[in-house]
């Protein structure tokens, strides 16, 4: 039989990464054969990490053959999978997202509402009793911090921030300091093109029929990125007539402040503005507190569309 392949989704980002690996490190304790994969390029908070513990990223794949079984992590939407997602055999979903994913066969899948799945695979591993080591704690914290943006999002729980702290201690670093770091390195866009940035974290959703795209950028200087307004309008405007957009929603998100500028365009900008009662000026509006796609603009844009 053939290795199961784990991936997180497409565009990976800390978490999605690191589950991918923590995930293959808890089923090969339980003696399965897996292999550790991404579905895209490594970006540099990620590659802050693995450097960090001189690690190498997962195995880089495109496509996956009909019939092989895999297991998703920090992901169950089928848009943002493997395309040929519907043929192949989806043993376990490991997750904290809302539920999509449909099969006509039974599968494990566990999802929580916690802010990471790093805590979800931190509980598994405390119920199948398998060692948390230095490294694994390492890349379990590094995920955490990524995803509740240093317990700064919403969507950080109580149950986050304590996993986090305890795994800090076995990691052996001290959180604020290893988390800005590790996020700092992430803002880092200074020789990234308008199309790799504009890339980046893109998340395409179907909002009540209408094709969304929403970007995420962090940064610690909204007016850093803003510098680069009109090129960035520019490669937007190109996305929405290659992927047929209704809306593409850019948000920069200032990981020190915790709010997001959005650059927002499309037939269905109005969503926008509606949503968070915001006059776009210039394509451009400032979206107070906003950092969390997940908890504050996808369910938002939703009500309102
Ligand atoms: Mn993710
Ligand atoms: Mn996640």
């Amino acid at each position: 039989m053939s290795k199961t392949l784990i991936f997180g989704h497409k565009n990976p980002d800390t978490d999605s990464i690191t589950s991918s690996l923590v995930m293959a490190n808890l089923e090969k304790a339980l003696g399965n054969d897996v292999e550790a994969c991404r579905l895209g390029k490594i970006n540099k908070e990620t590659q802050y990490v693995l450097d960090y513990l001189k690690m190498d990223p997962p195995t880089l794949i495109d496509s996956v053959e009909d019939g092989a079984d895999v297991i998703l992590v920090d992901h169950n939407n089928p848009m943002e999978s493997i395309d040929n997602i519907d043929n192949v055999n989806v043993k376990k979903v490991i997750d904290h997202h809302a539920v999509v994913l449909t099969t006509g066969y039974p599968l494990y899948y566990r999802a929580e509402p916690l802010g990471c799945t790093e805590t979800v695979l931190y509980k598994l591993y405390k119920e199948y009793g398998v060692e948390i080591t230095k490294e694994i704690a390492t890349l379990m914290v590094s995920g955490i911090v990524s995803d509740t943006l240093l317990f700064k999002s919403p969507t950080c729980t109580p149950m986050d921030k304590e996993v986090a702290e305890e795994l800090a201690r076995k990691a052996g670093v001290d959180i604020v300091e290893y988390g800005l770091e590790m996020l700092k390195a992430g803002t880092d866009i200074s020789d990234l093109s308008v199309d790799e940035i504009l890339a980046l974290d893109a998340k395409e959703i179907d909002i009540k029929g209408n094709k969304v795209l929403i970007n995420q950028v962090n940064t610690a200087s909204i007016d850093d990125v803003m510098k680069m307004k009109d090129a960035l309008e520019e490669g937007i405007n190109k996305a929405i007539e290659e992927k047929g957009l209704d809306l593409f929603m850019l948000l920069i998100t200032d990981i020190v402040n915790s709010n997001s500028q959005t650059i927002s365009i499309g037939k269905r900008a109005d969503l926008v503005e509606k949503s968070y009662n915001v006059v776009l000026e210039d394509n451009t509006a400032l979206l107070k507190g906003v950092v969390s796609r997940k908890k504050q603009v996808i369910p938002v844009l939703t009500d309102n569309a």
